[in-house]
């Protein structure tokens, strides 16, 4: 048990310019996994992964969070602890610089899971979380992905909005030198999404999850998919329950996405073994994994 592994995701979608995003790629997994090679726990490793990837404007998390149809980022993110089952998860905020040290805080500092909005922010902020204004999020690229949005009338995955199709919800998931797994994900939702609209990002089950006893997993794809299958959930009952491996368990869960309600979408995966797993049914994704010293980045 004394190896470690890493992957993050930067996203689903048809991935448009993808040599943009691998130097980014590279560089955070490369720092999450000399903090992991340095014996940084799962749980600092995904929420410094996810941090780097919410401070990159080519995301759709953090700093490149896609518009609501009111213009405004609400953004959600989740943090799971597979050690322990703590978890913590903020949504519908939209003045948090990295919504996961939010989550994070959540998970360490209230007897709460989730808090939303106002009450998220206020405690965020009352709790060292950097607090910026609306304006932040407002940049040229996102004012113009939503006025398209809105020309077409439709709410949109970030890499299915064309032109710039250059963000993505961002995830990480870990198991540490411990043998302790963990997982993050966060994001701006889907542009031109309804005010107050929660997708399956910050939600523990559907969008992320993570338990020693099985593994952690971080998803990416249209939320209401994801939250009407409990698609997270369903990865780890698969390995604990029905004993598959870690990629037969990721295949499965794609697979029933589909089956059950024709969702689109992909989730990466680290198993109680170490066993770094990703599936999609999205045309691409944005991944890197790190595992014991090795460090490879897809954008199919
Ligand atoms: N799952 C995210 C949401 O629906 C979007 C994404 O993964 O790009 O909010």
């Amino acid at each position: 048990m004394s190896g470690y592994s890493l992957v993050i995701h930067g996203g689903a979608g048809a991935i448009r310019e993808p040599g943009r995003f691998e130097p980014s790629l590279r560089r955070i997994v490369a720092a999450g996994a000399a903090a992991l090679e340095q014996g940084a726990t799962a749980r600092d490793a995904v929420s410094l992964c996810v941090t780097l990837l919410e401070d990159d404007p080519l995301y759709n998390a953090g700093l490149g969070s896609v518009l609501n149809a009111e213009g405004r980022a609400e953004c959600d993110a989740g943090i799971m602890d597979g050690r322990n089952l703590m978890a913590g998860a903020v949504a519908g905020v939209g003045r948090i610089k990295n919504p996961i040290l939010a989550a994070r805080a959540v998970m360490e500092k209230s007897p709460h899971v989730f808090l939303i909005g106002a009450g998220a922010e206020d405690f965020a902020a009352a709790h060292g979380v950097a607090l910026v204004t609306e304006s932040y999020f407002r940049t040229p690229e996102r004012l113009t992905d939503l006025a398209r949005a809105k020309a077409r009338n439709e709410t949109a995955l970030d890499h299915y909005a064309p032109p710039t199709e250059k963000l993505g919800t961002v995830g990480a998931v870990a198991r540490d030198r411990g043998g302790n797994l963990a997982a993050a994900t966060s994001t701006g939702g889907m542009t031109n999404k309804l005010p107050g609209r929660v997708g399956d990002s910050p939600v523990i089950g559907a969008g992320v999850f993570a338990d020693n006893a099985s593994c952690a997993v971080s998803c990416t794809g249209v939320g209401e998919h994801f939250l009407r299958t409990t698609l997270a959930r369903v990865v780890g009952f698969l390995i604990e329950d029905q004993g598959l491996d870690t990629q037969a368990a990721a295949d499965a869960a794609i697979a029933r996405l589909i089956g059950k309600v024709g969702g689109v979408g992909a989730l990466i995966v680290v198993g109680r073994d170490g066993v770094c797993a990703r599936a999609q049914n999205a045309p691409g994704l944005l991944s890197a994994w790190a595992r014991d010293g090795d460090i490879e980045v897809s954008t199919q």
